[in-house]
This record gives structure tokens, C-alpha cells and sequence, in this order.
């Protein structure tokens, strides 16, 4: 690094660093210039997170409208469910909607009463983000700052989701971010059996107008709901899951990354698995 750097460049570079402890990486190699695509191999190369270099703040792509034209898609292997729904699926007795928008799901919901969460709510939480995404994240439900403000993910796991959106080299509004369920389970409790299954089409009905390339789920609640299986998040976090004709990873909720930040490495290295499904490269550092 040269002797003299710039103030506004040291407090970036610092920020920066901030970010990728965050995510639970501390290790930078400054001779490896990482690659998501290698052009002699069509597997993506996923570097590890140990070898991450120093994106400078100014190197970031720019936010854009839409997540970059993925290029690797064919090259991330399909893998088929991890279990195959018992009985008749939940989704499947969802009806189509003709002409269906985010506007018309928000107007269906209304002031829900469908569910006993109502009885503690301030706000619904709906969703937040582009209605174009290719990439939506899916966590379990709001928690108090996301009731008050009636928006998702913008406590302290928001915004430490948020960080890890931007490591991606995105910004938030270019992803879509919702929950199972709209409204807060009393004291942050699990949403309960009958809430998920009363509120959770009207999030397969956002996903479907959507239409993103990649479902990210944060947390066993919501992958176990998408996926509709019992079995623990920690078999399948990671993997690529077949879903709906759509491509789903489940990793780990933000909420216990905060609790448990050694996660916070597996998190990064699944999320670097999106960002080659999505085309999406690290930015490289300046020579
Ligand atoms: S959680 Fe969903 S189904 Fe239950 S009251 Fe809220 S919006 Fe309605």
C-alpha cells in the first residue's frame, strides 16, 4: 500500500474492511486477483473466502435496475428437490391470478385478518425492493423495527443483510426482500404452522410476478416453507434446489449470523454462488 494515502480513500478502505468482517472475513491475499468464471472451465470457480480482495468502494458496480445478465447459468448444476413434498403441496392449491401484480396482492391482503398475527401488529409488512429482481430474499417475518416501519429487514440483521447485499456488488433496491409471513409473531416466536400455511401463498404469489432467476432463503422457517419439508436447514444450506422452475439456495438467517458470526463465512461463500448463478463478478481491485 503506498505511504501516503488519501484520507477520504483510508476511511472507505476502512468501511470497507468493516463490511468483510462483518461477513466473517478476515484474511486478504493481495497477489490473487479472484475469478467467478474460469474461461477454460465452465464451472464457476467460487474463490474462498479467505482469498477475497479489497473491493475499493469507487470499483463497485453501479446500482442498476436490474440485476446483471447472468453469463455461468448453465453451468451451476441442477439439483433436484431435497425432499419431495408428501401429500399435496401447499402451492398447489394456490389459485393463479389472471393478471397478477404486487399492487393487486397488496390490495387482496388489505387490513388481513386472515391470521391471529393480525392481533399484535402495527404494520403489515408486505415487501421491499425492485419488482423487476432477479434475486429475491425470503426470511421468516418481521421483528419490532420491521413492524413499526412496516418495511423488511431494517433492524440490525437488515442491516447486516444490506452489507452483504452490497459485498455482492448490488444495492439493496436491486434485489426484492419479503417474509413469510407480513405481520410479527408476538415476541419474535415462530411463525406457527397455520400462519405460514394462511400467509404463505400470497408470497408465492409475489415470487411468481417477480419471477426472479434466484430465491435466496434466510432461515430454516423460510426455506422449510418454500421447499416444504421438516428437515433441518444445516443438510441443505448451500445446495442448489430446484424450485418451481427456478433456482433456490437456502443459507442462514442474518438474525443468527449475529449471534453466531463464524456462520457469517459459509453465508458469504453461498452468496458468491448466487453471485455466479446471477453473472455478478467481485470487483476486482485496482493494480
Ligand atoms: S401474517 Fe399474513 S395471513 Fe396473518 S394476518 Fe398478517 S398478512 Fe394476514
Amino acid at each position: 500500500m503506498p505511504e501516503s494515502i488519501p484520507e477520504s480513500l483510508q476511511t472507505k478502505i476502512e468501511e470497507r474492511l468493516r463490511y468483510y468482517e462483518d461477513l466473517g472475513i478476515r484474511l486478504f491475499y493481495r497477489d490473487r486477483e479472484p475469478s467467478l468464471v474460469s474461461p477454460e472451465n465452465s464451472s464457476p470457480a467460487i474463490p474462498q473466502a479467505s482469498s477475497v480482495s479489497i473491493p475499493e468502494e469507487s470499483s463497485l458496480p453501479k446500482a442498476k435496475a436490474k440485476v446483471a445478465v447472468p453469463v455461468v447459468a448453465a453451468s451451476v448444476p441442477r439439483i433436484a428437490p431435497v425432499i419431495a413434498p408428501s401429500g399435496p403441496s401447499l402451492f398447489e392449491v394456490v389459485e393463479k391470478v389472471q393478471d397478477d401484480s404486487l399492487l393487486k396482492i397488496r390490495e387482496d391482503l388489505g387490513e388481513c385478518t386472515r391470521c391471529k398475527l393480525h392481533k399484535g401488529r402495527n404494520k403489515l409488512v408486505f415487501g421491499d425492493g425492485s419488482p423487476k429482481a432477479q434475486l429475491v430474499f425470503v426470511g421468516e417475518g418481521p421483528g419490532a423495527d420491521e413492524d413499526a416501519q412496516g418495511l423488511p429487514f431494517v433492524g440490525r440483521a437488515g442491516k447486516l443483510l444490506t452489507q452483504m447485499i452490497e459485498a455482492m456488488g448490488l444495492q439493496r433496491k436491486d434485489a426484492y426482500i419479503c417474509n413469510v409471513v407480513k405481520c410479527r409473531p408476538p415476541e419474535n416466536r415462530t411463525p406457527e404452522p397455520d400462519e405460514v400455511k394462511t400467509c404463505s401463498p400470497y408470497l408465492l404469489r409475489q415470487i411468481d410476478v417477480i419471477n426472479p432467476k434466484v430465491i435466496v432463503c434466510l432461515g430454516a422457517v423460510a426455506a422449510k416453507t418454500l421447499l416444504e419439508t421438516t428437515r433441518g436447514i444445516s443438510q441443505y444450506r448451500g445446495e442448489w434446489q430446484e424450485w418451481r422452475g427456478r433456482k433456490l439456495l437456502a443459507t442462514y438467517h442474518p438474525a443468527y449470523l449475529l449471534r453466531n458470526p463464524p456462520a457469517k463465512a459459509d453465508v458469504w461463500k453461498d452468496l458468491q454462488k448466487v453471485m455466479a448463478e446471477l453473472g455478478l463478478q467481485l470487483p476486482k481491485k485496482k493494480s
